[in-house]
């Protein structure tokens, strides 16, 4: 069972209304009979049997009806007894009682019992009551729902309203950087303004568009900025709230959602998360009848919708090879639309787009941090700018400066600033020769990146300090030099420690895993060693998501991989040593600036490393024609602990 508390699934509500609605029930029920008993009990009372022979020979009663349990009494009007009605017990040996009223001249008679007895009781006893709560719970709930945002009574029927939005407010101004992506969905934006003059021609548009890409690149607003240039309806759930409590609620739902949608055509289905429903139904052990319904429930939907109505589905997913390759098949979701990491001119824009609504000083340059965030989604630098605002806040000021949208970087990438954690004289002379050594292998080496900033402020992530590494331009293509050259610098940290201390600490084990990866991508990805040339021995699952390597070869293999990685790390370990035991002096100078300032940034750096007389060591790797193209291989500023 897939129970999901967003707020905005109104499922979320239906077993507690279903308990709300019992709990009524019972309240209801007890009310009315104790409102039942009290009516009984005011209008009449019980007296006892010497009472009423007592108000026969006083003349008080003005007539008698003997029922099957009890004698009932009318007394006379001007009584004590007023006009109340009495009763007393039927006194079976009292064989004198009819005398003794016909003596006093009162009336009596046997009432009859009812035919209709039995029935009318239930109907006024159970059937009344339980319409009388139906209609108040109706009522009740109905203005409580209007607060929640579903109706009490619909399980799985128009929950789908719920989410509709006639105007969703978005854009595509709201939505930067995802030039291609929205290139590729302007022709459905024309096809819901223009249903007609598609289907005159009897062009036939895709169905569905699946929206595929990283999380927090913007497919959900995307997806709203289709509807909202379109101004169109917009129908949305999330694939998980088709998994739901109840069997056969997800199929309904979505029969459901294609009904409504239908009546409002032109208009959007949007369903985010689709891998929910959608994973391949094969080679799954543990099956999810359920979710296998309302797959089915959704495919034969969308066979069955005619389009040319103006109805288009988006749906959004980043995992498209988990998908159900039936789902994929053309007249359904035949086109996709990568929505990909932003590059450097996205992501000046995606902060525009975000800064807009902030004050912020006149010497912030949004492409500066631009050029710090490579890798950073639309999400990502959303946060970024809010946590300068609040910094901009926290010190009281008026407006955002760039100081503080550098630090909400480190913020994002890094973690919060931790000044309390407190290091010893020697751990930080030993975290600042780890540093530098990062640094000065960068500086010295040709095919690296610019060194953008040093510090062993430590943060709360775990990190003792680090080394930024920011890359001058995007780049695409890492050649085999560059990779390696960046092992040098991974490896540099330790390397400095050896130098300085001749000693080895632990600080160095996140740069071991780095290292460790680099080479061996190298070795079994990349194809750059002579020994396995460019065979490819993994492959990639799971593209958009983690990126986990899957083996393609036999075990051996797989040992002469690990003796080719670790001749490779070998010889970055023995570079990184050889470059900086030749620039000790240099190591040593920069270490001590770095203790006293605790953070150096890469200008400084640089020039203190110019000043010196560095001995750069020759680069006698051969240069190989390595253009492989990968486009994931974006160039991330390198964070190195
Ligand atoms: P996804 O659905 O791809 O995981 P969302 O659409 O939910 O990502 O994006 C989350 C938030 O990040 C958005 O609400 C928006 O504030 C911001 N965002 C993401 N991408 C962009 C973008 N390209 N332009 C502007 N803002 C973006
Ligand atoms: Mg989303
Ligand atoms: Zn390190």
């Amino acid at each position: 069972m897939v129970n999901n508390n967003r707020k905005k699934d109104g499922s979320k509500f239906d077993d507690n209304k279903f308990k709300y609605i019992i709990y009524y029930a019972i309240a209801v029920t007890i009310v009315v009979f104790l409102i039942n008993d009290y009516l009984v009990n005011t209008e009449t009372e019980q007296i006892k049997y010497t009472d009423f022979l007592n108000m026969i020979t006083q003349n008080q009663i003005k007539e008698v009806h003997f029922s099957k349990d009890r004698i009932v009494i009318y007394p006379k009007e001007n009584t004590s007894y007023n006009n109340k009605v009495l009763y007393t017990g039927r006194f079976e040996e009292d064989k004198e009682l009819p005398d003794k009223l016909n003596k006093a001249n009162i009336p009596y008679d046997q009432v009859i019992p009812k035919q209709d007895g039995p029935f009318k009781n239930f109907m006024l006893n159970w059937v009344l009551p339980f319409i009388i709560f139906m209609a108040l719970g109706r009522f009740l709930f109905g203005r409580l729902d209007k607060k929640m945002g579903s109706g009490v009574m619909s399980f799985g029927k128009n929950t789908a309203k719920i989410y509709a939005e006639n105007e969703t407010g978005v854009t595509f101004k709201d939505v930067a950087g995802q030039e291609e992506a929205k290139e590729s969905l302007v022709e459905i934006i024309d096809f819901l303004h223009n249903t007609q003059k598609y289907s005159e021609i009897g062009a036939k548009l895709p169905k569905g568009a699946l929206l595929v890409g990283p999380p927090g690149t913007g497919k959900t607003l995307l997806a709203k900025a289709v509807a909202g240039e379109a101004k169109v309806p917009f129908f949305s759930l999330s694939g998980s709230s088709f998994v739901e409590m109840f069997v056969g609620m997800g199929a309904a739902r979505v029969r459901d959602l294609f009904e409504q949608a239908q009546e409002k055509a032109p208009c959007i289905i949007f369903i985010d998360e689709i891998d929910a429903i959608g994973k391949s139904r094969d080679g799954n052990i543990t099956g999810n009848d359920e979710r296998e319904q309302t797959l089915n429930q959704l495919l034969s939907e969308m066979d069955g919708f005619d389009s040319s109505k103006g109805v288009v589905i988006l749906a959004a997913t980043n995992r498209p090879e988990v998908l159900d390759k039936a789902l994929l098949r053309p007249g359904r979701f035949d086109r996709r639309v990568i929505v990909d990491r932003p590059d450097l001119k996205g992501r000046e824009e995606i902060l525009k787009v975000h800064a807009k609504g902030v004050k912020l000083a006149k010497d912030v340059d949004l492409l500066d941090i631009s050029k710090s965030t490579p890798g950073a989604v639309g999400a990502d630098l959303a946060n970024i700018i809010n946590e300068a605002a609040l910094r901009a806040v926290k010190n009281n000021r008026k407006e955002v400066i760039q100081e503080d949208l550098q630090e909400a970087v480190e913020v994002i990438i890094a973690g919060k600033e931790k000044k309390d954690r407190i290091l010893s004289p020697k751990e930080k002379r030993s975290v600042a020769f780890h540093e530098v050594g990062h640094a000065l292998v960068a500086a010295l080496l040709t095919h690296t990146d610019p060194v953008h900033k040093i510090t062993i402020v430590p943060r709360t992530m775990g990190a003792l300090g680090y080394t930024m590494q920011v890359p001058d331009e995007e780049k695409y293509l890492v050649t085999k030099e560059e990779m390696f050259d960046q092992i040098c610098v991974m490896l540099g940290g330790r390397a400095a420690e050896e130098v300085e201390f001749n000693t080895m600490s632990t600080g160095a084990s996140n740069d071991i895993e780095k290292a460790t990866e680099t080479a061996r991508n190298m070795v079994t990805i990349y194809g750059m060693t002579e020994k396995f040339d460019m065979m490819g021995l993994e492959s990639m699952s799971n593209r958009y998501l983690d990126g986990r390597p899957v083996k393609n070869c036999s075990a051996e293999t797989e040992a002469q991989i690990d003796e080719e990685t670790l001749k490779i790390i070998k010889e970055g370990h023995k570079k990184a040593i050889d470059v900086l035991s030749k620039n000790r002096d240099l190591l040593t100078k920069v270490a001590e600036r770095l203790l006293e300032k605790e953070t150096i940034m890469g200008d400084e750096f640089m020039s203190l490393v110019k000043g010196e007389e560095a001995s750069i060591t020759g680069d006698n790797v051969e240069n190989n024609e390595n253009n492989e193209s990968d486009d994931n291989l974006n160039n991330d500023t390198k964070l190195l602990e």
